[in-house]
């Protein structure tokens, strides 16, 4: 383990560009469950209905009323998302970017955890929670600008129907932030990927893209996911242990004059 934080370290140094990507295994130690392995909500209820989209395009003021009839699992989740704190991985990434290491964070998270804890260049692939988006002109408000007085309610901007910005099963990723992860993901000769198992795609293609030029790889997660055979290194533990080790082991390096490739 010391070995791989090591080597990790090593590379994130000797890299021009790193990029972070996210997935639901950054925040379990925030309270909030992943969808897969061990724990995950799929993985005891069994996946839900993937169609959210269309049924939210046939009816969008249905979808407004029952947002506030969820019951069960899913005012769980939300309820989970509300209270969730950040928690020293987030702030170690944070560090890094602050550090001028870490270039951008493509996250496909959607609970703001990054943001919370400091982190700047965020990209979030699958929105936010605390945010809404016009299905037409991509403008992102908080909840508080919107009113909610008649359903389904409308841009102000330019009048289009007014949903969570959070990615639903079935919707197209917005294309303005795929395209900004994607010039990110151009851009990169390292990515450090962090609690996703990299099965959803466009974001799980980051990586290996990332590899197929020639960089290098990055993944911090306790178990073996679809990315550990194209990782250079791959650390076997929990974001909240390894991430701040990371972070002290790259700070010991600079202070001891191994400088950041140029
Ligand atoms: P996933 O649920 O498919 O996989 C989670 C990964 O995290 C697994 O590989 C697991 O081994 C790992 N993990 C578990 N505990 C960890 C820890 N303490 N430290 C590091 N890794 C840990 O997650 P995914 O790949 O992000 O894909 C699921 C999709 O569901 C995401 O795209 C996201 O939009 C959404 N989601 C988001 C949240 C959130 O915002 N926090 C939570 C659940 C799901
Ligand atoms: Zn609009």
């Amino acid at each position: 383990m010391k070995n791989d934080i090591e080597q990790a370290g090593k590379l994130i140094l000797a890299s021009k560009y790193v990029v972070g990507l996210t997935g639901a295994g950054i925040s379990v130690e925030s309270g909030i469950r992943p969808f897969r392995g061990p724990g995950g909500l799929w993985t005891e209820h069994g996946e839900p209905p993937m169609d959210g989209y269309q049924k939210f395009l046939a009816d969008p003021k249905g979808y407004w009323e029952n947002i506030a009839k969820r019951s069960g699992v899913t005012r769980d989740f939300v309820k989970a998302l509300n209270s969730a704190k950040p928690h020293p991985a987030h702030y170690a990434l944070a560090e890094l970017e602050e550090l001028g290491l870490l270039k951008c964070l493509i996250t496909q998270n959607i609970d703001n955890l990054h943001l919370a804890a400091g982190s700047k260049k965020v990209p979030e692939i699958h929105g936010n929670h605390q945010k809404l988006r016009c299905v037409e002109c991509y403008a992102r408000y908080q909840r508080e600008e919107i009113s909610l007085e008649t359903l389904p309610p409308h841009c102000p901007r330019c009048g289009g129907v007014i949903k969570s910005d959070t990615v639903m099963f079935g919707e197209p990723i917005p294309v303005d932030v795929l395209r900004i992860c994607q010039q990110e993901t151009d851009k990169a000769d390292c990515m450090l990927s962090v609690g996703t198992s990299a099965f959803v795609y466009p974001a799980a293609g980051f990586p290996q893209e990332v590899k197929r030029k020639g960089g290098a790889l990055v993944e911090i997660d306790p178990y073996e996911t679809d990315l550990t055979p194209f990782c250079d290194v791959s650390i076997r533990g929990k974001a909240g242990e390894i991430l701040p080790r990371l972070v002290d082991c790259i700070k010991t390096k600079l202070q001891h004059g191994e400088t950041k490739s140029k």
